[in-house]
């Protein structure tokens, strides 16, 4: 098989975060595969390219689709906002390889990574994952609400930072407010929160808050949710908003 297959990473949103080796392999693909929001953000620099753009909520069919495409010789450039593999396409190549066909498992696959949203997010506040720090999708699409509580509860006894992913949508307008709820019976009611609207782009907004304040903030599919461990901070300045950071130590600054 001579086809090959590259799941890339965009970036947040500014073209400057996207890697260099992230746009070499969308200028040399045949073939663009994806959600049709990320394609759009595709520059159109080579007319012979295709592009497959799909809805949301078809990542297996898409999967699939990407893969048949490279099973026929073609080079097929699968696109991810943000990180690739972080609550998107990747791993939803690797379920279409596992449960697809054989020689399926003969194709360069390749994955390209890509600055996060929790990383964009953070650097737009300060140091908040200067400790140790965990990412959860609040999405219940491909997971139990039950799994998403044991998580959140798990992660709050452990004191780590929690981002949080996918913290609501239309479909989901009450789930950020329950998670804050959960978060609120283990981390205490000043923990710092901070809420990051479309970072790493020229719009991004940034809205700082504590866990007993959070859930009247506005939060939406753009927006990447900071839950603070025990020791996350904030330092005032005089006319901005606050700097927030962990110290990297587990007592903090002496
Ligand atoms: N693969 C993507 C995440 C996909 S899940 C990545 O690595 O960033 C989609 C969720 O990511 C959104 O609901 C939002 O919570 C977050 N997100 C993606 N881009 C964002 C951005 N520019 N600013 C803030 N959050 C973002």
């Amino acid at each position: 098989m001579t086809g090959k297959l590259t799941i890339v990473g965009l970036g947040p949103g500014a073209p400057e975060l996207m890697t260099p080796a992230v746009a070499e392999v969308l200028r040399a693909a045949t073939d663009l595969v994806g959600y049709d929001t990320y394609l759009d953000r595709v520059p159109d620099t080579n007319p012979a390219q295709r592009r497959h753009g799909s809805g949301n909520r078809v990542e297996i069919d898409r999967a699939r689709h990407a893969l048949q495409l490279a099973a026929e010789g073609r080079n097929v450039a699968v696109v991810s906002g943000g990180d690739p593999g972080v609550f998107a396409m990747a791993a939803a190549i690797f379920e279409a390889v596992e449960t697809g066909e054989k020689s399926w498992r003969r194709l360069d696959i390749r994955v390209e990574p890509g600055v996060t949203a929790v990383l964009a997010a953070a650097a737009a506040v300060g140091a908040p994952l200067g400790g140790d720090f965990c990412v959860m999708s609040l999405s219940d699409n491909l997971k139990s609400w039950a799994l998403i509580a044991r998580r959140l509860e798990a992660a709050s006894r452990g004191d780590f930072v929690v981002a949080l992913y996918n913290p609501t949508s239309r479909a989901r307008p009450h789930q950020l407010a329950d998670a804050f709820a959960l978060l609120r019976q283990w981390k205490p009611a000043d923990t710092v929160v901070v809420f990051v609207r479309a970072a790493g782009t020229a719009e991004t907004q940034v809205h700082i808050s504590t866990l007993a304040q959070a859930h009247t903030a506005p939060a939406d599919m753009r927006t990447l949710v900071i839950v603070g461990a025990e020791a996350t901070r904030l330092i005032e300045r005089p006319d901005a908003a606050p700097w927030v950071y962990t110290p990297r130590s587990e007592r903090g600054p002496q």
